[in-house]
């Protein structure tokens, strides 16, 4: 995987919010983002 993909500019892990929950933000696995709270899952 691109370093690109998971790195803003400053060098950060991007963390992107669960569109259900709004206030969770998801964990990134190698093929698939997902919220622990709701369930919801977005694949790669
Ligand atoms: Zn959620």
């Amino acid at each position: 995987m691109p370093r690109s993909d998971y790195y803003n500019d400053e060098g950060e892990l991007e963390k992107e919010e669960c569109p259900r929950c709004g206030d969770t933000f998801l964990a990134e696995h190698s093929d698939r983002k997902h919220c622990g709270k709701c369930g919801y899952t977005e694949w790669n």
